[in-house]
This record gives structure tokens, C-alpha cells and sequence, in this order.
């Protein structure tokens, strides 16, 4: 058996104390790695439940550091957003997208999803981050902003006007983990919101149940009846899969049918899926 009490094992020993990440990054290290180019875009597929195609990809932001590691997006996004450096890191995250369009105009993708969090759309000129990618994007895939629920909404006149302007950029709006958070049933009425993201919570609890089973269906039955796209998240077994196509549902993201990775995974993804 391991040394039980051994001294200098001690300090360590905590599991939170063995992810660097966190220590090595602040904000002054996150503004310098933005101005490098450190900030990469990762690629999940969302896919169509019907054939099982994907037909679209959600992007999701990384941060590579000096050292070559990786960051995930729920690492840095909370001090992007509490340093003032949400806009910066948008903005060179879009200009990686936009070098990438020669390689997704061949994906044939029906759409290309990004995250804007309410804190963002509060904080920055919407217009003057966004247009650049619809237009540059424009013919290759159909921009979703997915609107993310990591705040309270302070001035919802404010978002109001910032989802006219997504709308009248022609890309659409998606609420991301609906459900949870503070998107709330107002939101749907008020806002031209034409997609729903369920979260991922509705979907791992589904078997576990009866009440999770029942709001999820509710959603379900709700967005069919709004005439809403919607996508579930959070995807990782087959019956998750087979339940959620039965009760209607168009697409699904997860775990199941691959993980955030560089584009090369999501080429590799539709070739294969060309030739069965
Ligand atoms: P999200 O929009 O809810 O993104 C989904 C998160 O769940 C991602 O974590 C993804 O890696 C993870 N995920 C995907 N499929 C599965 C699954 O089957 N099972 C499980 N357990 N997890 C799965 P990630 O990349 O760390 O992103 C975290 C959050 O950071 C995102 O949550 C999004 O709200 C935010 N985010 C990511 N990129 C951006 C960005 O460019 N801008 C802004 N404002 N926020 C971003
Ligand atoms: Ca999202
Ligand atoms: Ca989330």
C-alpha cells in the first residue's frame, strides 16, 4: 500500500492543486496569448438525427499557451468576460474561422455555430464583430449565434437590439442550454429566436427520471409547436440518441458523435460519412 501521511506528499495531494492551467493563467497572460494568436477554434459536429450526418458544427473556443497545452473554453471564457478581453478574444476567434473557409466550403456544412455570451453582446458592437463572419461566410455556411446564459441580462432592451442586428446580418439566433439558466419562456416570444439548444442536464437525466423525462418532453413538444430548430446537447449513449429521434427531435451534439476537435476530425467525419 502507498505511504500513508507521507510529508512532502501532502501539499499536492488535493486534485484542484494539480491543475496548472488555473495558476498559470490570469489576465495578463490571456491578453498576450490573444495578441500571439493563441486563440484556436475546436470543431463539434452536430449532426442529424435522421441519417446521422453532420450537417453542421458548433465552434468552440481554445486557448493554446506558451507551452503548447490547451485550454478549455469553461477555462478562460470567465476571465475573458470578467477582464474586458471578451472582445479581443471574438474577434481573433472569428479571424481563424474566416482563414478557414477554403477548407469548409467542400463540408457542404448547413451551418456553422458560434457562441456570444450575454455579457459579450453587452460589451461589445455586435455589428462590427459579427458582420465580418456572416460575410465572409456567406454561400460557404449559415452562421448561428448561439446565445449563451452566463449572466443575467441587465438591459434587455439592449439584446433586443443586438438580436435585430444578428437577425438583419442574416445569421440566426439560437438559445444555448435552454431550460437552465435565465433564459426564461419570456425569451422566446420577445427575441426572433428560431433555434433551441436543450441542455445537456435534460438528457443525462432523462432515464434517471420520470420529472426529467416529462420537462424534456415538454420542451420538445413546445419548440415543435413554436415551429423552432432545435438541438440537443450533450449526447453520449445510443439510447439518449434512439429516444430523442422518437420523440421528434432533428439534431443532436455529443460526446456520441465525436468531440471538439481541430476541422481535420470533422473532414475525416464527412468523407467517411460520403462513402457509406
Ligand atoms: P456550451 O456552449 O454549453 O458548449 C458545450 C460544452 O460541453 C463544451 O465545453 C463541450 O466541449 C462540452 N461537451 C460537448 N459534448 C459533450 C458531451 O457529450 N458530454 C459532455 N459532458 N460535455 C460535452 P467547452 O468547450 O469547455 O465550452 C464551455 C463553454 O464555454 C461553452 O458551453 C460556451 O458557453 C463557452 N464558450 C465556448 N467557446 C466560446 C466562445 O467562443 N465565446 C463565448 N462567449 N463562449 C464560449
Ligand atoms: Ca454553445
Ligand atoms: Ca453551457
Amino acid at each position: 500500500p502507498p505511504p500513508v501521511g507521507s510529508p512532502h506528499r501532502l501539499p499536492s495531494a488535493r486534485p484542484d492543486a494539480a491543475d496548472t492551467s488555473i495558476i498559470r493563467l490570469n489576465a495578463a497572460v490571456l491578453a498576450e496569448r490573444i495578441e500571439a494568436g493563441g486563440v484556436e477554434p475546436f470543431f463539434q459536429p452536430i449532426v442529424s438525427l435522421m441519417d446521422g450526418r453532420p450537417c453542421g458544427v458548433e465552434v468552440l473556443a481554445r486557448l493554446r499557451l506558451a507551452d503548447g497545452s490547451l485550454i478549455d473554453a469553461a477555462d478562460f471564457i470567465p476571465l475573458a468576460e470578467a477582464s474586458g478581453l471578451i472582445a479581443p478574444m471574438t474577434r481573433a476567434l472569428f479571424r481563424r474561422i474566416i482563414a478557414l473557409k477554403e477548407r469548409l466550403r467542400p463540408l457542404y456544412l448547413d451551418f456553422l455555430a458560434v457562441n456570444l455570451s450575454r455579457v459579450t453582446i453587452e460589451q461589445l458592437d455586435v455589428v462590427d464583430v459579427l458582420q465580418p463572419l456572416v460575410t465572409e461566410l456567406k454561400g460557404y455556411c449559415h452562421v448561428i449565434v448561439e446565445v449563451t446564459e452566463t449572466a443575467v441580462c441587465h438591459d434587455r432592451h439592449l439584446l433586443q437590439t443586438a438580436a435585430a442586428q444578428i437577425q438583419l446580418q442574416g445569421a440566426s439566433l439560437a438559445i444555448d442550454d435552454f431550460g437552465t439558466g435565465y433564459a426564461s419562456l419570456r425569451d422566446l416570444a420577445e427575441f426572433p429566436i428560431t433555434i433551441l439548444k436543450i441542455d445537456a442536464s435534460f438528457v443525462s437525466e432523462m432515464f434517471e427520471s420520470m420529472k426529467a423525462m416529462t420537462v424534456l418532453m415538454a420542451i420538445i413538444g413546445l419548440g415543435q409547436r413554436l415551429g423552432l430548430k432545435m438541438i440537443a446537447k450533450g449526447v453520449e449513449t445510443e439510447a439518449q440518441r434512439d429516444l430523442l429521434f422518437s420523440a421528434g427531435l432533428e439534431f443532436a451534439q455529443g460526446y456520441l458523435f465525436g468531440r471538439p476537435g481541430e476541422l481535420a476530425a470533422i473532414e475525416r467525419m464527412i468523407a467517411a460519412s460520403r462513402l457509406s
